[in-house]
């Protein structure tokens, strides 16, 4: 049955204890992929993070399989096709993009292009009758990326958001350590992600650009914090107050804000500080503090080598498994389309995010005045119930 969760198939890719959360809608609208054969996915855009991370990811996966690429450079685009054994006949660029349609081949179209392009290439995709796997953010604006959703949901196809912290050994362990009482009851989150960017850089140009990025730093790293006291806190913010601080002469900070700070309060009481900076030394790290106990992730948020500790600073580290967090994410999304896991990062948590940016930057407009930002939503799936990482040999 090709869509029957299999205990042994969650078990294979480390999602054991899944099936018992799922409700009978998550498997609704799953397209017919067969039993065993692994997903076919297509890489958009051939930029860093796909020639560093995601196809060399995709050498590993299990449940998902390279078939096509999309690009705009035909020579590099047939190097990395010849380099991973793919045929001429898989190689697409933009604008013949919606043949896509005609490719069996392709179930999951993965976009990996700058920010302003993941909507209209997520609405050509659903169009041609694929599922999605969207790079973060989802968007440069609230209203496409709800376009995004609802055009998901009317092609009855799947849209997931590559959050990959969801699905990092380190996060999950301090997601369970606060879920099981570790730190008592959680009273406050701290988060600090981002670096110093640089303008002669192709990848960082179109960051520093208010219209492909849709905010600077604080799109590209400060959502891994808004993220994180999210996951980390299991509930969502009922108000958000933010301030910048940007030197307007420093030719980086044009259209984007440089450094935000800004703090969120949750329904529970907890608060969260959260920080992004593109001028300030390079940084993703969380902490927690409960009423017993504390968690520091210094890193906490990048590729590998991330350390977590329960504990104050100087404590020995949780030892966390280190594993491919994009092969991994791959995999969850071929398993989603394939209907035997629960999708755990869906669009509706990337417009979350890009609702609580779009707050933020409304309260540093507003010189700090509080803006309330509960719109109702409520995490579906929570990772740390459902994404179950393999243990530290
Ligand atoms: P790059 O600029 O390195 O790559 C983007 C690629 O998109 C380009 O190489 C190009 O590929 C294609 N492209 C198409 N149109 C344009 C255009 N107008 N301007 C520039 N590039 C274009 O970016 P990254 O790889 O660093 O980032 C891509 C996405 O991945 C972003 O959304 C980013 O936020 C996200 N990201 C996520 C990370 C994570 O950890 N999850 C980490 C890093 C990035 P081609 O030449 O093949 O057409």
């Amino acid at each position: 049955m090709d869509r029957e969760f299999t205990r042994r198939g969650l078990i294979e890719i480390g999602m054991a204890g899944a099936s018992a959360t799922l409700a009978p809608a998550a498997l609704a609208a799953t397209p017919r992929v067969t039993e065993g054969s692994p997903v076919g996915v297509a890489v958009v855009g051939l930029g860093t993070l796909s020639q560093g991370q995601i196809l060399p990811a995709l050498r590993t996966t299990k449940r998902a399989r390279l078939v096509a690429l999309v690009s705009g450079h035909a020579d590099k685009a047939r190097r990395l096709a010849a380099d991973h054994g793919l045929p001429a006949s898989a190689i697409y660029d933009y604008d013949g993009f919606d043949r896509i349609a005609a490719d069996p081949r392709i179930d999951i179209v993965y976009i990996v292009l700058p920010n302003a392009l993941h909507a209209p290439f997520t609405l050509r995709a659903f169009k041609a009758g694929k599922h999605v796997l969207c790079e973060k953010p989802m968007a440069t604006n609230v209203a496409d990326a709800e376009a995004m959703v609802a055009a998901g949901r009317a092609a009855g196809r799947k849209l997931m958001i590559a959050y990959r912290c969801h699905y990092e050994p380190g996060n999950l362990a301090a997601m369970r350590h606060i879920r099981t009482g570790g730190i008592g009851r959680p009273r406050l989150v701290v988060t600090d992600m981002g670096r110093q960017a640089d303008l002669a850089i192709p990848s960082d140009a179109w960051r520093l650009d208010m219209a492909m990025s849709g905010g600077g730093a604080l799109a590209d790293m400060g959502i891994y914090g808004i993220n994180a006291a999210r996951y980390l806190l299991a509930e969502e913010p009922v108000a958000v107050r933010a301030w910048a601080s940007t030197d307007r002469r420093d030719p980086r900070f044009r259209t984007v804000e440089d450094l935000i700070a800004w703090q969120f309060r949750f329904p529970s009481g907890a608060l969260a500080n959260g920080s992004t900076s593109f001028a300030y030394d390079a940084t993703m790290a969380f902490q927690v503090w409960g009423t017993t106990g504390r968690i520091v992730a210094d890193p906490g948020a990048f590729y590998n080598g991330n350390r977590l500790s329960f504990g104050a600073p100087g404590t020995a580290p949780v030892r966390i498994a280190e594993i491919d967090q994009f092969a991994r994410e791959m995999d969850w999304m071929a398993e989603v389309v394939r209907g035997t896991a629960p999708m755990v990062s869906p669009g509706e948590e990337g417009v979350q995010d890009m609702k609580l940016m779009r707050a933020i930057l409304a309260s540093v407009a507003a010189d700090g005045r509080t803006v309330a930002t509960d719109w109702g939503y409520r995490r579906a799936v929570d990772p740390a119930a459902v994404v179950d990482p393999p243990r530290a040999g």
